[in-house]
């Protein structure tokens, strides 16, 4: 550790320690039991999420998933970038090797959402946030899907911003497939490859029909139930 943070005292987030003992009379209380046997048996879950990192999109929550039920990987644009073993640190793929070959997942589904930033930052081409302009870099990986949506034209802005995340979400599940670890046992119909996308304003969640290619909301007609007198 640095100097400086040897002696600088930085407070704990108070909203972490409240969430944390929300955390204890809540759910520990509740699944206690679980928690202590995963810890003995070991995590096995059967899928992986790879999602975006903002704040809104948090798989557990969208999944109402417990501990173990869900392994996650998140990151800017929710990308894997194609298979590339040059003995750089990749963390995607590091996690995904854990997951396919430790973990054996049965699914893996890529979490695209609307109101993306970094979709947003690649078709702004903002400034760079610093010399190293990380995001940049990193959101060069939609390149292609944005060739395949090709130019905007006639699109209002959000249209083409949601076409370009459902296909960048697409292009992803073909960067899965340049793994030769993922595709052998998607070949042999023990792993499956999923598309989803979370509408962040209204909670709907698609799935990619990999007949049609089309993404359709899922559980709609819960959903309309629900919501019949609109909320948001
Ligand atoms: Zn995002």
């Amino acid at each position: 550790m640095t100097d400086f943070l040897k002696r600088r005292t930085m407070a704990f987030p108070q909203q972490l320690l409240d969430g944390y003992r929300a955390f204890l009379i809540g759910r520990l209380r509740h699944e206690q039991d679980r928690y202590r046997g995963l810890a003995e048996i070991g995590q096995s879950p059967q899928i992986l999420v790879i999602g975006c990192c903002d704040s809104r999109v948090s798989p557990e929550v969208i999944f109402d998933a417990r501990p173990g039920e869900l392994f996650v990987v998140r990151n800017i644009g929710n990308l894997v970038p194609p298979y590339t073993p040059d003995g750089a640190q990749r963390a995607v793929s590091a996690a995904l090797e854990f997951a396919v070959q430790a973990l054996k997942v049965k699914h893996i589904v890529v979490l695209g959402h609307a109101q993306c930033g970094g979709i947003r930052a690649f078709v702004e081409e903002g400034t760079p946030l610093s010399p190293g302009d990380f995001i940049g870099h990193w959101m060069e990986l939609i390149a292609p899907a944005a060739a395949e949506v090709g130019p905007r034209g006639d699109r209002s802005l959000d249209q083409y911003l949601t076409q370009l995340e459902q296909a960048s979400v697409v292009r992803t599940l073909d960067n899965l497939m340049t793994f030769p670890w993922v595709r052998s046992p998607v070949e042999q119909g023990t792993l499956s490859l999923h598309a989803a996308y979370f509408g962040v304003a209204t909670g709907q969640l698609s799935v990619r029909d990999p007949a049609t290619g089309t993404f359709r909301q899922v559980a709609a007609e819960d959903y309309t139930r629900m919501f019949a007198q609109p909320r948001f």
